[in-house]
């Protein structure tokens, strides 16, 4: 009916444009005045998980907030032993961040538990914020997800800031005990799963024009460092054909990279460094040094990429006569979704009306984490130019909408399996 639909509008509206009025809100607390910084475990997190939790409790969440600052937003289950569904993303940010990454998450889940307050689920319901998922002040990968996965490594304690702060020292100022660190981890038989609504970071439902996606896997990567060996020679004196251009051979394993990369399935292949000696105008190429970042869904393909391209270096290398040699310094592999998570999305979705398509995460999140703890699955938004990582970093409020109106509905569908 045309007067259902109009209600059913502005309800999308008030839920955006109150996902927008509290991640506002949370943006105003930041390390840096007139940008957004805001790391873990600084006076800015905690001023800023202050005011989440003030939220999570007008959402008539109960909050508590575990040894690694993670702050919990809980809706007891109809029974104490009905297994707990969490909802989460974090609060901290990079340096001169955008407001979304992370922060929409986690107000996704409140608003989500808030619109679900007077229904009856049969589990239990907590909303997670979190702290640090960028890892950008300690030498630390997902500490505070990891913990529930029991996954923390204790010498995480030891490693410093950029101003010799150990973790375990700047935890007990946050307030945090680290000897309760122990506590965290979560009983998988308890867990029902993880859902995580984040900013794509990407241009693809941008260039589909839909408000959300729902991703299958978060991508594996592999990393190395290359380097090409040639002669160095005089640049006016050395005939083409005799010499061992170290650069001119790595263009053309650049292109190779490129080449390949687009033919893989779902992968991405990028050489993000290249540095020549000795640099000169007028000599040469010697060597090359040079990275590479290559990600994909699937280990297999990745694999298969990733030997594609050594090889295909190692023939340009033969062929040009230089030498070429590479380190691979991560190999992690891919984190694939929950099936039932995924079409529980894609089902809420299409209960708020809303189309999507499957795609997979080019960046790594609290659920790559939570993925080892129970079943996980994410929900990407629409976010303008793919931009993130940047001030400019933005959304409307009308895809803020549709995001909760999903999650409430993922939720709904859940309950009654
Ligand atoms: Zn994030």
């Amino acid at each position: 009916m045309a007067g259902d639909a109009t209600v059913e509008d502005a309800a999308v509206q008030d839920l955006g444009a109150r996902a927008m009025a509290m991640i506002a809100d949370l943006a105003r607390h930041t390390d840096e005045p007139g940008r957004l910084t805001r790391l873990y475990l600084s006076p800015a997190h905690a001023a800023c998980a202050d005011a989440t939790a003030a939220m999570m409790r007008d959402a008539g969440l109960g909050v508590t907030r575990d040894a690694l600052g993670t702050l919990v937003g809980r809706r007891e289950g109809p029974t104490p032993d009905a297994k707990t569904l969490l909802i989460g993303s974090h609060i901290d940010s990079v340096v001169n961040a955008g407001i979304y990454d992370g922060p929409l998450g986690v107000v996704c889940g409140i608003l989500a538990a808030d619109a679900l307050r007077g229904e009856d689920l049969p589990f239990a319901l907590e909303i997670l914020a979190f702290g640090d998922e960028e890892n950008v002040r300690f030498p630390t990968s997902l500490a505070s997800s990891s913990a529930l996965a029991g996954d923390f490594r204790p010498e995480w304690l030891d490693g410093t800031d950029a101003d010799g702060v150990t973790l375990r020292e700047a935890l007990v100022g946050f307030g945090c005990d680290p000897e309760r660190i122990g506590d965290i981890p979560r009983d998988p038989a308890r867990t029902l799963g993880y859902l995580e609504v984040h900013i794509e970071q990407g241009p693809v439902l941008e260039a589909r024009d839909l408000a959300v996606g729902v991703v299958t896997a978060i991508n594996g990567a592999t990393r190395a460092r290359c380097i090409v060996d040639g002669m160095a020679g005089h640049a006016g004196t050395v005939p083409m054909g005799m010499r061992a251009d170290a650069l001119a051979a790595t263009a053309e394993m650049i292109a190779l990279v490129e080449r390949a990369g687009t033919a893989a399935r779902d992968a991405v292949a990028t050489v993000g460094v290249c540095t020549v000696e000795p640099g000169a105008l007028n000599v040469i190429p010697a060597r090359t040094r040079f990275t590479l970042d290559i990600r994909a869904p699937e280990d297999g393909v990745r694999a298969a990429l990733v030997e594609e391209i050594v090889s295909g270096c190692r023939a340009v290398a033969e062929r040009r006569g230089v030498a070429f040699a590479e380190e691979r310094f991560m190999d992690q592999a891919a984190t694939a979704m929950d099936d039932t998570l995924v079409a529980a999305l894609e089902a809420g979705a299409a209960r708020a009306g809303e189309r999507t398509l499957r795609l997979p995460s080019g960046a790594g999140h609290d659920a790559v984490a939570m993925a080892r703890l129970c079943p996980s699955a994410m929900l990407f938004v629409r976010c303008e130019g793919g931009i993130s990582h940047n001030p400019a970093e933005n959304i409307t409020a009308a895809d803020a909408g549709a995001a909760v109106r999903t999650l409430v509905e993922a939720v709904r569908v859940l309950a009654r399996r």
